[in-house]
């Protein structure tokens, strides 16, 4: 079994889910007591969140970059950035590392190609939906994205920093999720991706008519299936 190297703690709630499933799954494969080899970084969020603010990118991939640096010394044999956001700088964590980066867009693309869906949704954080990052690596496995509307991606970007990010879950931010959803769908989404690694907490598959990704899912399987390959 190859050792998961995991860049977690953005935030912990849902680096908790990665591991989590990343044991599930092992345990699941290979039976009797057998779990996951994993190595974990885990950032203290709130310096990450400032740089994010800042707009401090270079020295956000700088510390990730290190941090891999790290884990690859320490016997990881690839990597997982656990947040679709800082995979804005996943360029800059790849270059410091000779193992590879296992990228949650390409993993979550490879998923929508596989259920053979052109166009999708993405809610995540305000980066996530406004900076190009995520939308351009979709266009290069063919997949189109729609967002929300301006107010609507501020109203998703405070309550995953401000509730799901500190563990807090309200059923009237879960009821305007699932509105904003709806209006993606009717904008021509035939899925809806849930791109930030908190959002699943809040939002599940039986709450959404249409296909659902869940980025922390997708990604933990993905790593798994490296692992044991
Ligand atoms: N975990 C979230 C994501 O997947 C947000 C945290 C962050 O800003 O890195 O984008």
């Amino acid at each position: 079994m190859k050792t998961i190297g995991l860049l977690g703690g953005m935030s912990w709630e849902s680096t908790l889910e990665y591991y989590k499933i990343i044991n599930e799954l092992v345990s699941k494969k290979l039976g009797a007591l057998h779990s996951a080899k994993c190595l974990l970084y885990s950032f203290d969020f709130e310096e990450i969140t400032e740089k994010q603010k800042a707009g401090k990118w270079g020295e956000l991939g700088e510390m990730l970059g290190n941090a891999a640096e790290n884990l690859e010394k320490a016997g990881a044999d690839f990597v997982l950035i656990c947040t679709n956001t800082m995979h804005k700088v996943a360029e800059d964590v790849q270059a410091k590392i000779s193992i590879p980066l296992i990228s949650i867009i390409d993993a979550t693309a490879e998923d929508i190609q596989r259920k053979g869906l052109k166009k999708v949704g993405l809610l995540g954080t305000l980066f996530t939906m406004e900076d190009g990052f995520y939308s351009e690596q979709f266009s290069k496995h063919g997949i189109e994205t729609v967002i929300p509307e301006r107010e609507e991606r501020e109203f998703i970007h405070n309550v995953i920093f401000s509730e799901l990010c500190k563990g807090i879950f309200k059923e009237d931010s879960k009821e305007r999720f699932l509105e904003i959803i709806n209006g993606l769908i009717k904008k021509g989404a035939e899925g809806i991706v849930l791109g930030c690694t908190e959002i699943p907490l809040l939002i599940k598959q039986k709450d959404v008519e249409v296909p659902v990704f869940d980025t922390t899912e997708i990604h933990s399987k993905k790593a798994v299936e490296l692992a044991l390959e």
